[in-house]
């Protein structure tokens, strides 16, 4: 019987695979993803440290923020991609505690790591940390405190304090609450939808302000065109304003100088009955994404309309958003319900810093945040900061809950998922205690990144807690333990939820794996070379632009 099945091996895998198996593939991913845990654990925290990342070309960025990191660090490992996936999840969900969901993350695999190595299976460590997991969930919710608008500014403080955005703390915390608030909208706050960031140059971040409105990049067509329009009525065009261009090749001979300025003032006509049927619906500011020349401003501007040509796409996207104005393709096909409305648009600014303001629009909701800044980077870096705090006080607003920030809620998960353990049996129990553990290398970075023991700092907090202070946190200003909702470090309980959420999922989804097979890594040339970008419809080189 043997004999009849053996014969032959049978090779099942491509010589060009790679396999891990077992324990040695867990080893693998978990070192993998333990480093990247490592990379971002520095810049945890308001002392945390940022990062400088610069790509090949040698652009830069200089942030603090996890998310970013990771998504800068071109990373290539699978397990290491799962992290950098757990902070893109953290970001989605809850807007902040990216940094925290990967240390979690990365501290639940290092405690699952020496589990193993004592021989508890995997899948008895997945499954205490889904049990832990769920009751985390529970007692959060329990520790969780009902919030009213109040406290809506220390929330945006504690997601600001420590980021680039120190430099005008109070202003910045200020803008975020207000912003926020003003685009509330049947108890949602949609932040990414709603809220244009933009960046001015020159100024200090100090001046960084809130424009209820949009704010577009770019000055008006001609000098000769108003500045200002009070009740404006926007077209948007995804047409030019110019002299047309004849489809066939053709040849006009002109033999005088009459000829020619005939010609001109053929041209010129031929435009000026084209703006004259657009502005019979009624417009007088136009956006295009498209040309308009010098026939078309001169005809534009001696009928008093404000005109902005080459308009970027989401810039067109932000005003028909906000206006309520429709994208037409045909001059003479613009009817006044086409048409977006706004209380006024103009022109602000000096020299080579003009920018168009859109303001009182159709749609309250929308609303700018200008940033203003010496260095892009800096503002890049703002941008990111105020984007977290919008997303937090986004959250308080519409959850209305909130937990204590400097690693309190942590020390306090901790204990009582250790008093939790003792009722579990055998392996699940030591797994519960290893999630009580990691949980806690929370406040422990929060404390080595300020410079603090780590290990005092945590003695100092259990005893707090088991005093029944359940919201005493680190205060890394005085490297004492206190009560965090007295020194207003909040946080809300959407991001420790979904810290919880995501750093559970990410670490158990990497230790169910104990097979790993890798295709060899093929290079540029060996991809067809009719597989180039070119190939492709719809990818094409960008259009040069022509002033
Ligand atoms: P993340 O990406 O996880 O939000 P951060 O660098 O923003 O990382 O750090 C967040 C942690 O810092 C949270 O645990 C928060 O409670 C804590 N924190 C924020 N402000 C303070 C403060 N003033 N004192 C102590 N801890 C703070
Ligand atoms: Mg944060």
């Amino acid at each position: 019987m043997a004999g009849q099945l053996s014969g032959q091996p049978i090779i099942i895998l491509d010589k060009d695979k790679t396999r891990t198996q077992g324990k040695e593939a867990l080893g693998f991913n978990i070192t993998a993803a333990k480093a990247i845990a490592d990379a971002v654990r520095t810049t945890l925290g308001p002392k945390g440290m940022d990062k400088m990342l610069v790509n090949p070309v040698g652009d830069m960025v200089i942030t603090n923020d996890g998310a970013t990191i990771l998504q800068e660090m071109d990373i290539k490992h699978p397990a290491a991609k799962m992290m950098v996936e757990i902070a893109r999840t953290q970001e989605d969900k809850a807007g902040d505690g990216t940094t925290s969901a990967v240390v979690l993350a990365g501290e639940l695999l290092n405690k699952a790591k020496t589990l193993v190595e004592q021989n508890v299976h995997p899948t008895s460590i997945t499954r205490g940390y889904s049990l832990a997991s769920v009751k985390a969930l529970e007692i959060l919710e329990d520790m969780a405190i009902d919030a009213s608008d109040d406290v809506l500014e220390n929330v945006a403080r504690t997601a600001l304090t420590g980021k680039s955005a120190d430099l005008a703390l109070d202003p910045l915390v200020q803008l975020c609450v207000k912003t926020a608030q003003s685009i509330k909208d049947g108890g949602r706050v949609n932040v990414k939808e709603n809220i244009n960031i933009i960046h001015q140059r020159g100024g200090s971040i100090k001046d960084t302000k809130f424009v209820h409105g949009v704010v577009i990049d770019k000055a008006r067509a001609h000098k000769n065109m108003p500045k200002k329009v009070e009740n404006a009525r926007i077209a948007v065009l995804d047409t030019g304003i110019e002299v047309e261009k004849t489809q066939i090749t053709s040849k006009v001979q002109i033999t005088s100088p009459e000829l020619l300025k005939e010609a001109r003032l053929e041209e010129t006509k031929l435009v000026d009955e084209k703006v004259e049927a657009l502005l019979k619906s009624g417009a007088n500011v136009i956006f295009t994404e498209k040309g308009i020349d010098d026939i078309g401003m001169h005809c534009l501007a001696k009928r008093g309309v404000f005109a902005v040509r080459r308009c970027k796409d989401e810039e067109i996207k932000k005003i028909v958003k906000a206006t309520g104005a429709r994208v037409v393709s045909v001059l003479d096909g613009v009817e006044e319900e086409d048409l977006g409305r706004a209380d006024i648009v103009e022109e602000r600014g000096v020299g080579n810093y003009k920018m168009v303001y859109i303001e009182g629009c159709e749609n309250p909701k929308a609303v700018s945040i200008l940033i203003y800044s010496g260095a892009e980077h800096v503002a890049d870096e703002i941008e990111r900061a105020l984007d977290d705090a919008l997303r937090v006080v986004g959250d308080v607003i519409e959850d209305g809950k909130i937990v204590a920030g400097g690693g309190a809620p942590e020390v306090e998960l901790a204990i009582k998922l250790r008093k939790y353990a003792t009722t579990l049996s055998g392996r699940e129990q030591l797994a519960v205690m290893a999630y009580a553990d990691a949980l806690e290398e929370i406040p422990k970075s929060i404390a080595e990144n300020a410079g603090l023991d780590a290990i005092d700092t945590l003695v100092d907090l259990r005893n707090m807690h088991s005093k029944g202070i359940s919201t005493a946190g680190l205060n890394v200003f005085t490297g004492k333990a206190e009560d965090m909702l007295k020194l207003g470090v909040i946080e809300p309980l959407r991001v420790k939820t979904q810290i919880i959420k995501s750093a559970t999922d990410a670490a158990s989804m990497i230790m169910r794996i104990d097979d790993i097979l890798m295709a060899k890594e093929t290079g540029m040339m060996d991809v067809n070379p009719e597989h180039t970008a070119d190939y492709y419809d719809g990818i094409q080189a960008p259009p040069i632009e022509e002033d």
